[in-house]
């Protein structure tokens, strides 16, 4: 499978006219390839290119436009496997679960959106005064700029791309330095099927690439998701040419087990959801408050659990995660668990140091006898790294859960479904799983409140971020 480094500009592929950097293979350390970053000048021309795309796709039918992105989800289904072979091997991810568990979800969201932009929904038109006749619109934004991460790079791109599509924008995509493959190979395929110009890819580092495509005054749009420092310069920047801004920005998701909960259920769930994808996932069940009676079996269970992980070369194809996107992660990962473990109060049940031999892998790790004032349960940590917290009162737990700079995602565990209910509606978060974590489906929305960022992805809810709503008001004769 030959790796494509090109960018994607109005259609074709253009090699990039910057710096080159190398792409890193995390489970091994070693450079895969050299990616020549986007220069601002070809930012330009990527907007520009857009720019002129634009009107053309957003006058089209719905219907056309969805048929165009269902031939799009057909070529990503039809090349999955290559697709997940390049995201393992870009983010040292576990070829399985990126083939079983992300390729359909990116082949379903383009389908959920072809479908959607043909469902738009609004308030129906009527006299709302006497002598006029009143309609909503919802036209596109224009031309979005979109940047993506490294922890799930199509799938990123997909949640980013297929909305803005579906509702009649062009794009410019840029995924992480870090990770642009999976993304420039997309884009050559998108080309084979939607009108040149329409989505456009370029590679490049944060600062530069990212920062040109921020200040660029003709994007109408800034979509990111990424780190809260990066979503304040997408702010800055935004301030300085009133843009409008969709920010998906991380999370640090409370799992409040109550002493009533299934404790099998919590030990396996939180085994898959905490740690999935290296736990570098922004909805990862890594801040656990347990009640009183349940904490030390929990504890003891999850320790025994989590140790079971599979990971690294020696687990091969099966193996349950993969490694952390760069040594610098690695490091910072490994900051926060010393840092816990330096507090008496704290223990290390499992894990808690860097994984021996090649690649960027962190030991599956339990901090216990963590307290809500604690740098382990305020910050992300963005690896895999969950902390135990023990409860005695239960508004404590719904008050610690709410104590948080985020308000990405959360989970309560119990077998009262009325407690659960009752507490899902107290909780300050985008989503609450009852019994679960994790579990996303495209009609229904991801985005968060406070640090978290407000953007939603996926849903209609998702789809209407990428429209402006317009009054059309119509004086009888
Ligand atoms: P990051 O902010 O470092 O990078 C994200 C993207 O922003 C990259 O493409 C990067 O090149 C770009 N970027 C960085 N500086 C820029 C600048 N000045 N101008 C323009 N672009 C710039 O984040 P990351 O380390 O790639 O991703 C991890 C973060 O993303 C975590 O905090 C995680 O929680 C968050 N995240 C959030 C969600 C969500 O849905 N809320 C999903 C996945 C990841």
């Amino acid at each position: 499978m030959s790796i494509i480094t090109e960018l994607t500009i109005d259609g074709r592929a253009v090699k990039g006219a910057g710096e080159a950097w190398s792409v890193v293979n995390p489970a091994t350390g070693l450079a895969i390839v050299s990616v020549p970053e986007a220069t601002p000048g070809q930012v330009d021309q990527a907007v520009k290119a857009a720019l002129k795309a634009q009107p053309a796709w957003a006058a089209l039918a719905p219907a056309e436009r969805a048929k165009m992105l269902l031939a799009l989800a057909d070529r990503i289904e039809a090349a999955g496997a290559d697709f997940a072979k390049l995201e393992s091997q870009n983010c040292g991810k576990p070829y399985a679960k990126a083939l079983a568990d992300e390729i359909p979800a990116i082949v379903d969201c383009f389908r959920f959106f072809a479908g959607a932009a043909r469902c738009m929904g609004g308030l129906a038109a009527g006299e709302y005064t006497p002598g006029f006749t009143s309609m909503l619109r919802r036209d596109p934004v224009g031309v979005v700029g979109s940047i993506a991460p490294w922890n799930y790079p199509l799938m990123m791109a997909a949640w980013k791309a297929a909305p803005a599509l579906a509702a009649g924008n062009a794009i410019v995509l840029k995924p992480s330095e870090f990770t642009p493959l999976t993304a420039l190979k997309l884009a050559r395929l998108a080309a084979e099927v939607l009108p040149a110009g329409v989505f456009n890819v370029i590679a490049g580092r944060g600062a530069s690439t990212g920062q040109a495509l921020l200040d660029h005054p003709r994007i109408a749009m800034i979509s990111l998701t990424g780190s809260i420092a990066t979503g304040k310069k997408v702010l800055e920047a935004a301030s300085r040419s009133i843009k409008r801004t969709h920010l998906e920005l991380g999370g640090k998701a409370p799992v409040i087990v109550f002493d009533d909960a299934d404790l099998a259920a919590v030990v396996e769930g939180v085994k898959v959801f905490g740690y999935y994808n290296a736990g570098q996932d922004c909805t990862a069940a890594c801040r656990i408050y347990a009640g009183s009676k349940i904490y030390d079996k929990l504890v003891a269970d999850l320790t025994g659990a989590v140790r079971a992980i599979t990971y690294g070369a020696k687990a091969g194809e099966g193996a349950d995660i993969g490694p952390l996107i760069s040594e610098r992660q690695r490091e910072r990962v490994a900051g926060f668990v010393d840092r816990a473990r330096a507090i008496k109060r704290m223990s290390v049940t499992t894990g808690g140091k860097a994984a021996a031999g090649q690649g960027f892998f962190y030991e599956p790790t339990v901090v216990a006898g963590a307290d809500q004032g604690d740098e382990i349960v305020r910050q992300e940590v963005f690896g895999p790294v969950v902390s135990v917290t023990r409860f005695k009162d239960p508004d404590d737990a719904v008050a610690w859960a709410n104590d948080s700079d985020y308000g990405l995602a959360s989970s309560v565990w119990t077998n009262d479904g009325g407690k659960a209910i009752r507490v899902a509606a107290q909780l300050k978060y985008g989503c609450t799983w009852i019994n679960s974590h994790f579990v996303l489906v495209s009609e229904m929305p991801h985005g968060g409140f406070k640090s978290s960022g407000y953007g939603k992805d996926l849903s209609m809810l998702g789809l209407e971020d990428y429209t402006v709503g317009r009054h059309v008001m119509f004086k009888h004769g």
